[in-house]
C-alpha cells in the first residue's frame, strides 16, 4: 500500500464528509486515514450474549437485551423533558430513556415490535433503565453477524450526541478496510517478526478492529504495542546516537591534580559502590569526544553532591570552568558552603551568584568569569542572565532538573561556541519504564544505594486530634538536643488561605513552645531572600530548635541534627513531595521520624499516598505508586506528556514489552545506525514516515 493513501484526509472516507470529519478531528484528533486506523478499541464486549431483564445486575455494564417497547411517554422535569419507553421481555420490564432527539425517536420507533437494544444499564429505585440505547430490529440484527469480541472505541459525549456512535465508527472502519483492501505496509523487519513471532501488520490491524478469535486478538494487540514502543525507542536512541556522533564536546582526557589529590587525600568519607560506578560513567563520557548529556538519578541523601564535585574537578583539571545551578537560593547557598568546605585544601576559586548578590559582587564575578580566574560558579537562575559570560565553560551541572524548564536548560548551552558537558541531577526517582520513554535520549546514571549507617526514618500517620501527643513528642526530642521541621502546604491557587494556615500554625506553635526556652524559625515564599537566608541560617547553626516552613525547604536542605519532620495537612501533598520532605531528616546518625498529620476525612488516593509513605522509604517504589495514582502525564508535567500519549501501549502495564522493544531498538541501531541495510528497509521507511508526519520531538526537550 502506498503511504500516501494513509495520509488521505478523513473527509474523503465514504460516510464521513466535512461535518463528521470536523467532529472526529476536534474530539479524537483524527485527521487522516492513518489516524483513524490507529484509533484502537478501549475494550471488547461479547455481542453474542443476550441478557434477560431479570438477570440484570446493579453494577452498570454493557448488555444487550431482546424485547419490545410497549409504551412511550414524555416526562416533564425542571431540567427539561425526557422521553421514557417501557421495554419488556418475558422476564420483566425496564425503562429506556432519551434526553435529546425526541422527535426522531418518536417517529422511528415502533411499539410492540421485537428489538435488540444495547447499552449501559442504570439501576435506580428498583427499576433498571438504559439511556440512549443502540437499537436494532431483531430482523436486521440477525442479518448482521455479531462477534463475541465487538470493539468499543473511545468516544466523547459530543460524538455520541451527534450520532457518531460506536456502531457508526465500526461501519466507517469497515469502509476503510474495504477501500484499503487491507494492504497496509509492513513496518517491522521479517527478522523481528520471526524472532518475536509477531503477526504481520495487516493481520494485526484487521484483528484489532475485527477480531477473528480471542487468540488472534491477543496477538494483534501484542504486535501493535510492540511496534508503538519500538518506534518510540528507536527515535529516542537514534537521537542519542546522533547527538553523540555530531555534537562534539571538549574531551577531558586529563585526570589531574585536583581530582587525584581530592580522591586520594581529602575524601570526607568512603564512596559507596554506586557513587564510584556513577563517577566512572561520568569520567567515560567526559573523556570521549562527544558532549555528555547525562541524567543522574539518586534518592534524597544518596550523595549526589560529591559526585557533582568530582565531575567538576575533572573539568578544572582540563583547564575549564564549571557551574552548578540550583533551583532555590537556599539550596545554592548550601551547595556553595559545602563545596567551599570540601575544596578548602584545593587551590580553587568558587563564587556564589544569586538574586541577592549585590552590584559590586556581580561585577567582580562577571570579570573573573571572563578573565578565567573564577573556576566554579554556583547559583540560581541568575546564572542564566546575559551578563554572565564564561571564559570557557566546560561542564554545567543542574540540580533538581524538574524545577527548570527546557528552554532554561538550553540557554546555558549557548554561553559558549562548543556546548559544555551537561549533568542533570534529580532526586525525584522516575520509574525506569518512564525514564526510558521520556529520557531515553539522555544517558542515565542511577545511585541506588544510600551511604552506610543510615537508620530507616520511622514514619507514622497521626490525625489532627492527636496533636497534643505530637507536641509532647517534639518536646522530648528537643530535650535530647534535636531539631524539628514543621511544614505547611502552600499551593498557589489558594495561597492566601494557605498563608493564613501557616501563620495560625506558627502562632499556636509559639504558644506551645514559648521563648526564651524555645526558639523558632519561619521560612516561606513571601519573605525576602535575605530574611529567608537569615532564618534558615539560625536553624542550620542550631540557634533555633523548630523550623516552621512551607515547601520551600523541600529540596536539598541539609541539617543533619534535625530528626523530626512533621507535615501538616499531609493529605494535600503529592507523594513525591512527601518523599522529598521526609528526606530532609535522617541525615545524621540518630533515629529520625516523619509524622504525617491529616484530618479524618481522607480521599482514597490520599489514603493510598499516606499508607505508601508509612510502608516504604524506597524512592523508586514510591515513584511507581505515584505513577499508578497519577498517570504518566501528570507525573512528568505538561511538556513531556505528549510522548506518553500512547495509542495502544500502557507504560505501566506493558513495561515488559517496553524492555524488549528498547533492547531491540538498541540492537538494530548499533548494527545499522542509519538503517541502511536492506533487511531494515521496512523499518527505515516506517521510521521516515513517522518522523515526517508525527515529529515526536515537538514534545521532548
Ligand atoms: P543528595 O543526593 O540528596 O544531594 P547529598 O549529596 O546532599 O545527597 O548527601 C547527603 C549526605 O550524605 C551529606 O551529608 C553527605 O556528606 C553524606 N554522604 C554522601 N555520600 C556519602 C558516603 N559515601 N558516605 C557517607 N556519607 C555520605
Ligand atoms: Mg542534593
Amino acid at each position: 500500500m502506498i503511504s500516501n493513501f494513509l495520509q488521505t484526509p478523513i473527509d474523503y472516507l465514504k460516510g464521513v464528509g466535512p461535518n463528521r470529519a470536523d467532529l472526529l478531528k476536534k474530539e479524537l484528533g483524527i485527521i487522516t486515514f492513518q489516524d483513524f486506523i490507529h484509533l484502537f478499541p478501549n475494550r471488547y464486549i461479547d455481542r453474542t450474549k443476550y441478557y434477560k431483564i431479570n438477570e440484570l445486575q446493579q453494577s452498570n455494564a454493557d448488555v444487550q437485551i431482546i424485547g419490545k417497547i410497549t409504551h412511550l411517554k414524555m416526562v416533564e422535569q425542571t431540567k427539561g423533558k425526557r422521553l421514557v419507553a417501557t421495554y419488556k421481555d418475558e422476564t420483566g420490564s425496564m425503562e429506556l430513556v432519551w434526553f435529546r432527539g425526541h422527535k426522531w425517536v418518536k417517529e422511528s420507533l415502533k411499539l410492540n415490535v421485537t428489538y435488540v437494544i444495547f447499552g449501559k444499564t442504570n439501576w435506580f429505585n428498583g427499576v433498571f433503565s438504559m439511556a440512549h440505547p443502540e437499537m436494532e430490529l431483531l430482523e436486521e440484527h440477525e442479518q448482521n453477524l455479531r462477534s463475541a469480541m465487538q470493539p468499543i472505541y473511545p468516544s466523547t459525549e459530543k460524538l455520541s450526541n451527534s450520532g457518531i456512535t460506536n456502531r457508526v465508527i465500526n461501519k466507517l472502519m469497515q469502509q476503510l478496510f474495504i477501500e484499503s483492501k487491507n494492504k497496509f505496509a509492513e513496518t517491522l523487519s521479517p527478522e523481528i517478526l520471526n524472532r518475536l513471532k509477531l503477526l504481520p501488520k495487516n493481520r494485526a490491524l484487521f484483528n484489532v478492529h475485527f477480531p477473528e478469535s480471542q487468540e488472534l486478538l491477543a496477538k494483534a494487540i501484542y504486535r501493535l504495542k510492540m511496534e508503538e514502543l519500538f518506534y518510540i525507542q528507536l527515535q529516542l536512541i537514534r537521537k542519542n546516537l546522533i547527538h553523540k556522533s555530531k555534537i562534539k564536546g571538549y574531551p577531558f582526557d586529563e585526570i589531574g591534580t585536583h581530582f587525584n589529590t581530592f580522591y586520594k587525600q581529602q575524601l570526607p568519607f568512603e564512596l559507596t559502590d554506586a557513587q564510584k560506578r556513577v563517577i566512572k560513567e561520568i569520567r567515560n563520557d567526559l573523556g570521549s569526544k562527544a558532549q555528555m548529556n547525562r541524567l543522574l538519578q539518586g534518592d534524597v541523601g544518596s550523595g549526589k553532591t560529591i559526585v557533582a564535585l568530582m565531575a567538576m574537578l575533572i573539568a578544572l583539571d582540563n583547564g575549564f570552568q564549571t557551574c552548578l545551578m540550583a533551583p532555590t537560593e537556599i539550596l545554592s547557598v548550601q551547595h556553595y558552603n559545602s563545596l567551599v568546605e570540601m575544596c578548602s585544601k584545593l587551590n580553587i576559586s568558587i563564587s556564589l551568584l544569586t538574586g541577592s548578590s549585590n552590584t559590586s559582587q556581580r561585577k567582580e564575578i562577571h570579570q573573573n568569569l571572563e578573565n578565567g580566574t573564577l573556576d566554579i560558579l554556583i547559583g540560581t537562575h541568575a546564572l542564566l542572565e546575559d551578563k554572565v559570560k564564561f571564559k570557557n565553560l566546560g561542564l554545567a551541572i543542574i540540580d533538581e532538573q524538574h524545577r527548570f524548564g527546557v528552554e532554561q536548560r538550553s540557554k546555558l548551552w549557548h554561553k559558549n561556541e562548543f556546548p559544555p558537558h551537561v549533568l542533570v541531577m534529580t532526586a525525584t526517582p522516575i520509574p525506569r519504564t518512564l525514564a526510558m520513554s521520556v529520557y531515553g535520549d539522555l544517558d542515565l546514571s542511577i545511585i541506588d544505594e544510600l551511604p552506610p549507617g543510615r537508620k530507616e526514618i520511622k514514619t507514622v500517620h497521626r490525625y489532627d486530634s492527636n496533636r497534643l501527643k505530637v507536641f509532647k513528642f517534639i518536646r522530648d526530642e528537643i530535650e535530647k538536643g534535636k531539631q524539628i521541621y514543621i511544614v505547611y502546604p502552600l499551593i498557589q491557587e489558594s495561597e492566601t488561605m494557605d498563608y493564613k494556615d501557616l501563620m495560625d500554625g506558627y502562632e499556636s506553635i509559639e504558644r506551645e513552645f514559648p521563648k526564651p526556652k524555645y526558639q523558632i524559625s519561619i521560612v516561606h515564599g513571601k519573605m525576602k531572600p535575605a530574611d529567608k537566608e537569615f532564618e534558615m541560617n539560625r536553624f542550620i547553626k542550631g540557634e533555633t530548635q523548630i523550623m516552621v516552613a512551607t515547601t520551600v525547604i523541600e529540596v536539598g536542605v541539609n541539617v543533619p541534627n534535625a530528626s523530626v519532620m512533621i507535615v501538616e495537612s499531609a493529605e494535600r501533598f503529592g507523594l513525591s513531595q512527601l518523599h522529598q520532605l521526609r528526606g530532609r531528616v535522617g541525615r545524621g546518625a540518630d533515629q529520625s521520624y516523619c509524622i504525617l498529620m491529616t484530618s479524618h476525612k481522607l480521599s482514597a488516593d490520599a489514603k493510598a499516598r499516606i499508607s505508601t509513605m508509612v510502608r516504604t522509604s524506597d524512592g523508586f517504589e514510591i515513584a511507581e505508586v505515584d505513577l499508578k495514582l497519577r498517570g504518566p502525564g501528570d507525573m512528568m508535567g505538561k511538556q513531556q506528556s505528549g510522548v506518553l500519549n500512547l495509542k495502544i501501549a500502557d507504560l505501566i502495564k506493558d513495561s515488559d514489552i517496553l524492555k524488549i522493544a528498547r533492547s531491540l531498538a538498541w540492537e538494530i541501531l548499533k548494527d545499522d545506525p542509519a538503517l541502511k541495510k536492506p533487511e531494515n528497509a521496512s523499518i527505515r521507511s516506517a521510521f521516515e514516515e513517522l518522523v515526517r508526519y508525527k515529529n515526536i520531538w515537538n514534545y521532548i526537550s
